[in-house]
């Protein structure tokens, strides 16, 4: 405890007055403030773009390491985490549920959170965090256990903590909470449970509930402790109760387009996963969508109504979660756009107004599991590609095996993408790979695996599965691609500098020319990349942080893949780079 206290006042030493609280404004304008990083995505659109230039495509060769702070313990696996900046000091959260306070100087530790677990948290997909919140004088982070912890920014101690879902349900928590007026917000996680996605918007103060939101029909939502309305209509696309253990995890988060005042969430794979345990028959030509499961729900903030809805992959079976995060931005002929790269293998623009469908491409090779998608944005569906229904099997076990492309990881899973300012592109992490996929059967018990299917995933070609890509969003043309061998799990970054930054399995941390794609810096961290890097400017000078530590879901869930990859080593260092103010010019 004493160190705590040293810390604390080093701090307000170091700075001479008191800390000011973060408001909504400061949020509002965290793209543009390059001094500090108070959310997820480098502002609540999630473009990670930073407006700074003094690092750029000439001198980025004379970026060196300022400090690394190692995570420490036997604890390592996944480090997905995206440093946040306030104040002198860096905020990461690591895996097993851990968040840290560092001197932003010297790379020193203020202080660490420790979070409890209980035994027998069932988290799916390796024990990571992906970054905290930070609103008023308190940082907010969520726990394996499904619960939400607001501490303290200048102690680390614990103001409030709030249980989301009962862990032993197969709840859990792992994405960066996202704060839009003073309200707390979060998803769930847990879609291979037989959960039911939903987001919650608590009091920043107090961590009360304000609203809650369940995203599968038929549930219903609350607003200040009483019932409000219910998601969608029941049983409009589900059959019988299969609704009440739905899945449709809102397991990465989500965003806010502050012009439109609408927050953004993904909603995973409707569970289970054998979608022949889902038909449902009705006569509006829907059945069995189940929705509100892979799709995108435009949500008012202030009490969590549904304004619009986009599903990405209707009468889902592949484990194609509609999660993958939606980035507000204005494209070069000046629309104003949503854009998001689906597990499914589609890149898909929307209208910020409403949500509707505006354009989707293919980005990746091979997806066999539709034929395109069509002019409302339905996909078209390969049906010879969809695994088969067990109960058609002459052993009414195994229903016959597809070879489905993307595999259930995905054209791209959580890692972040970006969006540009300077060039009008997206950079999109993705990977090329399929999987051997096969239903089941399988009833719901809670705390259980709920999938009612098998599968193997496999890379597609030989010497690359990992593929960085510019995307062009207005007609969908690839203006570049770095291939790598492993599968990409890191976050990319891009500069008014020119430049995109991301990270590999293989431990490199990369800089590209946005333009052309050329690899221009390169640094061994040592462990695989799959954490999200930030940039910044301290005391005239622009520095660059990642965090290194091989985990995530490959490693666990990647069948071939995660065989092909077994000799990477784990790890837990925070890399912070450093443009000297003498080399910037060169
Ligand atoms: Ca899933």
């Amino acid at each position: 405890m004493n160190r705590f206290i040293l810390a604390a006042c080093a701090g307000l030493m170091a700075t001479g007055v008191a800390w000011a609280d973060v408001t909504e404004e400061d949020l509002l304008n965290d793209q543009a403030t390059t001094d500090q990083i108070l959310t997820n995505g480098m502002g609540r659109h999630l473009q990670r773009y930073s407006p700074l230039d003094t690092l750029n495509q000439d001198n980025v060769k004379n970026l060196v390491p300022a400090w690394a702070f190692s995570l420490g313990g036997e604890k390592q696996r996944g480090q997905e985490t995206q440093p946040l900046i306030y104040d002198g000091v860096m905020y990461i959260t690591g895996s097993y549920s851990r968040l840290y306070a560092i001197d932003l100087k010297t790379g020193q530790e203020l202080w660490q959170y420790d979070a409890r677990l209980p035994e027998g948290i069932l988290p799916c997909c390796d024990v990571v965090n992906r970054g905290g919140a930070i609103y008023g004088d308190k940082i907010f982070f969520g726990t394996l256990d499904a619960r939400i912890v607001a501490l303290d920014l200048k102690t680390g101690d614990v103001v409030w903590r709030k249980q989301i879902a009962d862990y032993k349900a197969g709840y859990s928590y792992t994405a960066a909470p996202i704060i839009v007026d003073g309200l707390v917000i979060t998803g769930n996680s847990g879609g291979e449970f037989g959960i039911v996605g939903e987001v919650q918007a608590r009091d920043a103060e107090t961590g009360d509930l304000v609203w809650t939101r369940p995203v599968i029909e038929g549930h219903m939502g609350t607003l200040n402790g009483e019932e409000s309305t219910m998601t969608g209509t029941l049983n409009a696309t589900w059959p019988g109760d299969m609704w009440k253990t739905g899945g449709g995890a809102t397991w990465l988060g989500g965003s806010y387009d502050a012009e439109t005042d609408t927050l953004v969430f993904g909603a995973g794979n409707p569970a289970p996963w054998n979608s022949y345990l889902r038909a449902a028959g009705n006569p509006e030509g829907t059945e069995g969508d189940n929705l509100y499961a892979a799709s995108r729900i435009g949500i008012d903030p202030s009490n969590g109504e549904i304004k619009w809805h986009f599903q990405t992959t209707p009468r889902e079976g592949w484990d194609y979660d509609g999660v993958n995060e939606v980035v507000a931005y204005t494209d070069n002929d000046g629309n104003k756009r949503y854009a998001t790269a689906d597990r499914n293998g589609f890149f898909y623009v929307l209208n910020r107004e409403d949500g509707a469908f505006v354009a989707a491409y293919p980005f990746v090779k091979d997806i066999s599991w539709a034929d395109g998608i069509d002019e409302q944005g339905r996909p078209i569906f390969n049906e010879a590609n969809r695994p088969g229904d067990p109960t058609a099997a002459a052993d009414g076990q195994k229903g016959s095996t597809v070879f489905a492309v993307p595999s259930f990881l995905g054209g791209k899973n959580w890692m972040p993408m970006a969006f540009s300012q300077k060039t009008g592109n997206f950079y999109v992490p993705s990977n090329e790979w399929g999987m051997d996929l096969w239903n089941e059967p399988i009833s719901y018990k809670k705390g259980a695996a709920y999938l009612g299917a098998g599968f193997t995933i496999k890379p597609l070609f030989e010497d690359y599965i990992g593929s960085l890509k510019a995307i062009d969003p207005i007609t969908g043309e690839v203006k570049w691609e770095y291939k790598n061998q492993a599968p990409l799990w890191g976050g990319v970054m891009t500069t008014a500098g020119g430049l995109v930054f991301t990270g590999t399995p293989e431990g490199e941390f990369k800089a590209f020319n946005d333009e052309t794609g050329e690899e221009l810096w390169s640094f061994q961290t040592g462990s695989g990349i799959v954490g999200q890097p930030v940039t910044w400017m301290q005391d005239g000078e622009q520095y660059v942080s990642v965090i290194s530590g091989w985990g995530g879901a490959v490693p666990l869930w990647g069948g071939e893949v995660a065989k092909e990859v077994s000799y990477l080593n784990q790890g837990g260092l925070l890399w912070t780079f450093r443009l000297p103010e003498q080399l910037a010019s060169n």
